[in-house]
């Protein structure tokens, strides 16, 4: 067969910005011209914006809210997406001893009290609300793709998983199109497709301590997240504590932490990086490992 001409010489480079998920969300793809780009941008968007639908613990009315308020009552069947989550998200907290663990909602919902009125919250509140926390209170069905909650007010949160996953799917969505060399940031969450014409990868910097970045390296076809302390805690009798929750003492973590996890794809760099920040340097290497992922760690106590 002769070689088609080059077609990727043609491509042009076009980018695109929306608020989702609560973050910014950014695409980057090289597309033959700017219609295809928008419209293939728009569709992925789009599938980004309903996977929020299902996800959100803000949205009283989500797939996912809706499980929890009725899931310790009979088996719930729920869609393909969040049942995909959940599975990924279950299996992590097996392999990290529950550092990583979706049922921490509880915990998370008395950080944000905590973030505004600036008292933690009583040992016996943290009691209470431990009885609500626990990964094995979920049980999944595969062959009836159900979901069944152990106990009444559970709160689920996919805020360290979901958001690598939706990169995932716009990728997905991009490739349906013929548009493989692309790249999807939705806050500290990046998926990489092929890379931009005639170089071998995009070029993603990794942050250091300082929020900075300082090192660069050229991927392609993987994921890179960043999870940590250092943006979003609340200062309390001068600790910080992270928006990260170690699940074993239901608040935020204390330590001054930033983990770069790079991964096959988006739902497996998420959600590791969360986990790292709370497992620490040592154990965390060994389940980076065990995902075949690259971590990157920078922590110090407070
Ligand atoms: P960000 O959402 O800021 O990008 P992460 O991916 O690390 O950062 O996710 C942090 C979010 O994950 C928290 O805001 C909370 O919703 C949720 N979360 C907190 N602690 C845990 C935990 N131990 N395991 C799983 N999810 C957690
Ligand atoms: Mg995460």
């Amino acid at each position: 067969m002769v070689n088609m001409l080059d077609a990727s010489s043609t491509l042009k480079r076009f980018e695109f910005r929306k608020v989702l998920m609560g973050v910014a969300a950014r695409i980057v793809v090289y597309a033959p011209d700017r219609e295809i780009a928008a419209w293939a941008c728009s569709r992925a968007f789009q599938r980004i914006a309903d996977l929020e639908d299902l996800m959100s613990d803000y949205r009283p009315h989500s797939e996912l809210m809706r499980l929890c308020s009725e899931g310790h009552l009979a088996p719930v069947r729920v869609s393909d997406d969040l049942f995909f989550v959940l599975q990924r998200a279950l299996e992590l907290s097996r392999l990290s001893n529950g550092a990583f663990d979706i049922t921490v909602g509880p915990f998370v919902a008395l950080w944000r009290r905590a973030r505004q009125t600036k008292q933690l919250p009583s040992e016996e509140e943290l009691r209470q609300v431990r009885q609500l926390v626990g990964w094995e209170k979920i049980q999944l069905d595969p062959e009836t793709r159900t979901v069944k909650l152990a106990v009444p007010n559970m709160k689920l949160d996919l805020g360290g998983i979901a958001k690598g996953y939706a990169a995932d799917c716009a990728l997905k969505v991009l490739k349906r199109f013929g548009l493989n060399r692309a790249l999807i940031e939705l806050g500290g969450d990046i998926v990489l497709g092929d890379p931009p014409p005639n170089r071998k990868g995009w070029r993603i910097g990794i942050l250091d301590e300082n929020g900075k970045p300082t090192r660069f390296l050229e991927l392609a076809n993987c994921a890179i997240s960043t999870s940590g302390s250092t943006e979003q805690f609340v200062e309390i009798g001068n600790r910080r504590y992270a928006h990260i929750v170690d699940p074993r003492t239901g608040l935020g973590l204390t330590k001054l932490v930033l983990v770069t996890v790079i991964a096959k794809d988006g739902i497996t760099a998420d959600s590791l990086a969360t986990a790292l920040c709370v497992l620490g340097e040592k154990e965390g290497r060994k389940l980076a490992e065990a995902y075949g992922a690259i971590a990157f760690f920078r922590e110090r106590d407070l």
